[in-house]
């Protein structure tokens, strides 16, 4: 894309007073990375449904991976109010892009730092944290999607090694990854989580293509026949579901913040547009069909900008819920799914190409919204916690 990225967030509420400088200036470097790194490529790969492999480095720097995780394993040891800004940023620019940060940090270093042994600390997370070494994390499978308990992919105990096999599909980062966090179930049934690294013998991950949404992220699959892993790599500290769904939780704060960068983008992009494109002599802007669809998105976004804000807060002092986790992530996501196909009228037939970012947000939201927990999963976390009654089942 050759037009200058002018993105300006929009503040309609004076949320950046609840932000401190510390976080302000964070934000401004990200912005400042993704204006000049991301913006000017993102288009010519999402078009070619290519990995930018060459923005890993990038995001090691900005301390997109693990910037939660302790200074003392790599990390940036920053709050969780700056790894959302992280997010929100760096999806403003893409969601792909942002789902490869997440992946990383929250699905592959987080659990390396909450349930791993102090050897596997040592031994990836600072590499995981400067993208030396960049990893994947397998639940989904091909026939347990929103149920990921029913797995089937299971370990035996074979002596001095486990022995893997099964199948996980739709992992994201899976093409290139050096290592995979793997759930599977042990002998006796239970959830344990595995680190698989490329190269062991019967270890795969074709690629998947044909993708319409988060084409500029590399999705595939994890194939596992008879591989051989070291005892050592199991992480020793969790069992059962909860660890994968703690993960999920790390990375679900991080979309409630990254789908609103995205519906940030849209807003910005078609707010200026109205102000510029002119019809029966006057700026679009000027009607008020249009000035509806824009008064309801930045109301939109800045009742997300606070649910997140507040969220970040309670994140901060450990109390938030994964069910609020669920609630703010269903809500951007919608957010942003709503504010991009209004945005994208908004543009008429400008609005279709690659010229401005909102079609690809568009398609890109389409995954947001269907992983890390289905647009209808989180809707059933939320009306289960207030009502107590389960209706998963
Ligand atoms: C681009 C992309 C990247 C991904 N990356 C990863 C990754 O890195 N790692 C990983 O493990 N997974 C990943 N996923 C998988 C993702 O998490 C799953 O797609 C998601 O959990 C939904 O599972 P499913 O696709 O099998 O849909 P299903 O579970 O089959 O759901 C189909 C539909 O049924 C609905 N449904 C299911 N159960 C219920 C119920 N109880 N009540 C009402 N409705 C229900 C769902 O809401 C959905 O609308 C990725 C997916 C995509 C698209």
């Amino acid at each position: 894309m050759s037009k200058k990225d002018l993105y300006e967030s929009p503040d309609y509420y004076l949320a950046d007073e609840l932000f401190t400088e510390e976080h302000k200036l964070i934000r401004a470097t990200v912005r400042d990375w993704v204006k000049k790194e991301v913006s000017p490529i993102i288009e010519d790969y999402s078009q070619r449904a290519e990995f930018p492999k060459h923005l890993i480095k990038g995001l090691g720097e900005i301390g997109a991976f693990g910037p939660t995780i302790p200074v003392e394993y790599g990390g940036a040891g920053l709050d969780y109010m700056s790894y959302g800004i992280i997010m929100q940023e760096i999806e403003r620019g893409d969601s792909g892009i942002r789902s490869t940060a997440s992946v990383q940090g929250s699905l592959v270093m987080y659990p390396i730092y909450a349930y791993g042994s102090e050897e596997q600390k040592h031994k990836y997370l600072p590499k995981l944290a400067t993208g030396e070494l960049m990893g994947c994390f397998g639940l989904t499978e091909p026939d347990h999607g929103s149920d990921p308990g029913g797995m089937t992919t299971n370990f035996k105990d074979a002596g001095d090694h486990y022995l893997l096999n099964g199948a996980k599909m739709w992992i994201s980062n899976s093409p290139f990854a050096d290592i995979a966090v793997v759930w599977a179930k042990d002998e006796s049934g239970k959830i344990r989580g595995l680190i698989v690294e490329r190269g062991m013998e019967g270890f795969t991950t074709p690629e998947t293509h044909n993708k319409w949404s988060l084409r500029a992220s590399a999705t595939g699959e994890l194939v596992f026949d008879n591989v051989k892993v070291p005892k050592e790599n199991l992480l020793p500290n969790v069992t059962g579901l909860k660890g994968p769904l703690g993960c999920l939780n790390q990375a679900r704060y991080g979309i409630a913040w990254g789908a609103l960068g995205a519906a940030m983008d849209c807003y910005d992009t078609a707010l200026r547009y109205s102000k510029e494109r002119k019809q029966f002599g006057k700026p679009i802007g000027a009607f008020q069909l249009q000035q509806k669809k824009l008064a309801e998105m930045i109301t939109e976004i800045t009742k997300g900008q606070l649910l997140v804000w507040r969220l970040g807060t309670l994140k901060n002092e450990n109390r938030a819920t994964p069910a609020q986790i669920s609630m703010s992530k269903r809500n951007s996501v919608e957010t942003a799914l709503n504010i991009a196909r209004e945005a994208r009228q908004m543009l008429g037939g400008m609005g279709i190409t690659g010229e401005y970012p909102i079609m690809r947000h568009m398609m890109n939201l389409e995954s947001v919204v269907t992983y890390e927990g289905t647009h209808d999963i989180h809707l059933l976390i939320t009306g289960f916690d207030v009502t107590g009654l389960e209706a998963f089942k």
